[in-house]
């Protein structure tokens, strides 16, 4: 895991500002070299945060790539020492006409990309799919790369070297999202087996998209959601982790406001585990349908199918069942062995507790009329209540 700290196009393909400069611009700073470290660093904490909250282990290294920009020169240098890449005049790229196999490895099929859509834009390039590896600077800003210029690494340059440096190459998996497939790992892989004649990672995993409703969610855009938009909401992070758990990494998800209930969901399991008593061993044949489950290629959907099969099953003692389901919560990480689940850093007004109680005390003797009209007033304070399997639970409008 790196942080991408300079270079990064807004476009994978290339084109688009420095997303650095963009963000100077946009947060009105200065474009000195502190100023753009500054917002880096912002993000960064923003990043780490959100990791810890979704209960996901910290690397043990998680270079930026503007400690390490010697090492990008270092494969650029390469690269054009064997005539793989070339220099333009705002920058140097990698010559794809030089890698045979660009463009269609991992399964993917090169006449997907966009042909020619960039010939227009970059007349000095030489075939309409050379990438970036550096570029040169258009502000005072950049490193020196003599005697080519000052300028920035291009993005896909920045991972080729960080892992190389700190995995070593070949290195075990790489991962990253569906939509890295077409672009990023194409220029990768390419420039690091150009560079050093070995494969760069021996597995690709890909992650795919959770769906807002029927449309993607988009890395800008209005349906954007993060980590704190649903905390806002009251959904609690390992709710969310839980939801995205339901499914195996490499299947598409819709959010439709789901993880409001997976969160009761995830309560009630929680309660359901710690009334258990301690004590008891692992049940070993649960234990290997566990695992091998995990070891197909993450599939967290049958694991979790494990788990509420190990819950049900009326045939192993209540001490057992605690044991074997907080094991699988050490690769789970839903915190299963505490109790209550804190739904929102913004506690719900006790006015709005109270209607919601008068409400249910209306419904258990069956005033519906009296229970809409609590509901509406709850409604009109910018509340509202959902009746689940597990009780009521009032979250904020969204
Ligand atoms: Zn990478």
């Amino acid at each position: 895991m790196n942080i991408t700290d300079v270079g990064h196009l807004t476009s994978d393909n290339d084109d688009g500002d420095d997303k650095m400069i963009k963000a100077l611009k946009r947060e009105g700073k200065p474009f000195t070299f502190e100023a753009m470290q500054e917002i880096a660093r912002k993000y960064e904490t923003a990043f780490t945060e959100d990791l810890k909250a979704l209960n996901i282990e910290l690397p043990d290294a998680m270079p930026r790539a503007s400690d390490n920009i010697a090492e990008d020169i270092e494969i650029v240098q390469k690269l054009l020492e064997k005539g793989s890449a070339y220099k333009t005049s705002d920058g140097i790229y990698f010559d794809t006409s030089k890698f045979p196999s660009y463009g269609t490895r991992g399964g993917f099929k090169l006449g997907d990309l966009r042909e020619g859509a960039r010939i227009a834009i970059n007349a000095e390039k030489k075939n309409p799919r050379d990438f970036s590896l550096w570029k040169f600077s258009s502000t005072d800003l950049g490193w020196d790369f003599p005697p080519y210029g000052k300028g920035f690494p291009g993005w896909h340059i920045e991972c080729s070297a960080m892992s190389r440096k700190f995995l070593g190459q070949p290195f075990d998996i790489h991962t990253g999202g569906i939509d890295h497939i077409p672009t990023h790992h194409q220029n990768e892989i390419a420039q690091s087996e150009a560079a050093y004649d070995t494969p760069l990672a021996n597995f690709w995993l890909h992650n795919e998209f959770v769906n807002m409703g029927d449309t993607k969610m988009a890395k800008s855009g209005e349906n954007f959601i993060t980590l704190q938009t649903l905390k806002d909401e009251g959904i609690h992070s390992l709710a969310y982790r839980y939801f995205l758990l339901l499914a195996k990494y490499s299947t598409p998800i819709k959010y439709v406001g789901l993880p409001v209930l997976l969160g009761a969901g995830l309560q009630s399991l929680r309660r359901e585990i710690c009334e258990l008593p301690e004590g008891g061993r692992i049940n070993q044949s649960y234990k290997d349908r566990f695992l091998d489950a995990i070891n197909d290629d993450l599939n967290t959907a049958v694991g979790l199918s494990v788990l509420f099969a190990v819950r049900d099953d009326l045939k192993i003692s209540p001490e057992e069942k605690r044991a074997t389901i907080l094991d699988f919560d050490k690769v789970l990480g839903l915190e299963l062995d505490k109790r209550d689940l804190i739904t929102s850093d913004k506690p719900i007004p006790e006015a709005i507790k109270k209607l919601a109680t008068a409400r249910e005390d209306a419904r258990k003797v069956k005033d519906f009329k009296k229970s809409d009209e609590l509901r509406d007033q709850i409604q009109k304070e910018g509340y509202e209540v959902m009746d689940t399997d597990f009780g009521p639970i009032i979250r904020k409008k969204l």
